[in-house]
């Protein structure tokens, strides 16, 4: 019983729904990719009456729940009942394949369709089903979105559909290891400096996570409450020799250090060089984002080249108390006007970023490490600045990136990645 619950669990069926309105080739679609007659293809318009469902294993992306949805622009009491069931069909699922005829008038239905998706954070890939030639569609959300256009009806677009799916579909069974440089039987210390902003009776989640992950693959954390308010001051020594000395109880000793990412201008300094380094915010954005952290520092570059007046969006996934000495509202603008006078600085926090219409105006956006929001939503924000070819780093990057290359190659060792 036990065993049959544990393999159910491990492979989990991707959803994806074919969208569009009456008679645009959705059923075609559908067909094309279970390479069968699954939907009655017919030109009368609605043949499609409810969803249609198909189980399938797609090569390179695994199993798959194909919904074959009825036309949205149907109309009359029928059409509304339709609409709502489509509707509810979306929510299910991961991916939404929306399927528009290039030479329609109106695109409202399809528009409508990809708000609202687009509001569930739901990945989106646009097919354009050509009855006759190929047009600009005038949907202004679509310049987020991949494309591809095929005769659905035409068999020998079936491979080039397939890969496009299979290229630009992120599979929710593909798991991210939180620290995936942990090893069993090792010490890892977290740095947790425990200022105004730390709730009482609990840690702030990064560090939970941390902690958690670290046991459950039986290895041992080991926290330190840095004073960085001493650290940083004439007591400096006093600190680091309790540091030091805290490291040097260990008879082995610890294998990496996760610090908060505001403590890097001291971690920079004080870590003896055979012990790993990287910090939590680092390994959120690493984790949330399943795996993409190699973008985040690849968008350190645009700081060799920033100008005065051009525009820099600091993100926070999360509404929290900001007091003291706050990473976003604080240190990254101090390090702004000390390195990039003329830089303009914007804020947008919690749900904001979504609704920032002006994303394609900044020449870097810097991310906090997004632990409150789901990788669907955080891979939805990525998708949407890799679309209009915007630059994005994160606050621990940056943070570390601040106190030079040296610093930056450390905490970035762990991942295997090299600096930008
Ligand atoms: S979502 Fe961002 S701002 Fe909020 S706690 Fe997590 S890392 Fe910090």
């Amino acid at each position: 019983m036990g065993g049959f619950k544990t393999l159910a669990m491990l492979v989990e069926r991707d959803y994806i729904g074919i969208f569009g309105e009456m008679n645009v080739g959705k059923s075609s679609v559908m067909n094309l990719l279970t390479q069968q007659n699954t939907s009655l293809v017919d030109a009368t318009p609605g043949t499609t009456a409810d969803t249609k469902i198909s189980l399938l294993e797609i090569h390179g992306i695994g199993p798959v729940k194909l919904f074959d949805t009825a036309g949205l622009d149907e109309k009359g009491e029928l059409g509304n009942k339709k609409r709502k069931k489509v509707y509810s069909d979306l929510k299910e699922c991961d991916l939404a394949l929306v399927v528009i005829d290039p030479s329609s008038y109106s695109f409202e239905v399809e528009e409508e369709l990809i708000e609202r998706a687009r509001d569930m954070d739901k990945q989106i890939l646009i097919i354009k089903n050509l009855f006759s030639e190929d047009k600009e569609v005038g949907i202004p959300l679509l310049k987020f979105y991949k494309k591809i256009a095929i005769k659905a009806n035409d068999d020998s677009y079936r491979q080039r559909l397939l890969n496009f799916v299979i290229d630009n579909f992120e599979s929710r069974n593909k798991k991210q290891a939180l620290l995936p440089f942990v090893e069993r039987e090792e010490y890892y210390v977290l740095n947790i400096p425990m200022d105004v902003e730390t709730p009482p009776g609990r840690y702030l989640r990064p560090q939970a996570m941390t902690e958690e992950y670290i046991t459950r693959n039986w290895a041992y954390p080991v926290s330190f409450r840095m004073d960085l308010n001493k650290a940083r001051s004439e007591r400096k020594k006093e600190e680091k020799q309790r540091f030091l000395s805290f490291i040097d109880n260990f008879k082995k000793g610890p294998e990496a250090i996760i610090t908060d990412s505001q403590a890097m201008d001291i971690m920079a300094e004080w870590v003896p060089a055979d012990i790993k380094l990287t910090t939590f915010s680092i390994a959120m954005i690493n984790y949330f984002s399943r795996g993409k952290l190699r973008l985040f520092v690849q968008g350190l570059k645009v700081l060799k080249e920033l100008e005065e007046e051009e525009r820099v969006l600091i993100v926070e996934a999360c509404n929290h108390s900001r007091v003291g000495e706050d990473i976003g509202t604080v240190q990254i603008p101090n390090y702004f006007r000390e390195k990039f006078p003329g830089v303009v600085l914007e804020h947008n926090f919690g749900r904001e970023f979504q609704e920032n219409e002006q994303l394609s105006e900044y020449k870097l956006i810097i991310h906090c490490g997004g632990c409150m929001i789901s990788s669907q939503e955080l891979n939805a924000r990525i998708r949407d600045v890799e679309n209009l070819q915007i630059p994005f780093t994160n606050y621990g990057l940056l943070l570390s990136y601040i106190q030079g290359d040296k610093a930056l190659r450390k905490v970035l060792e762990p991942w295997g990645l090299a600096s930008a």
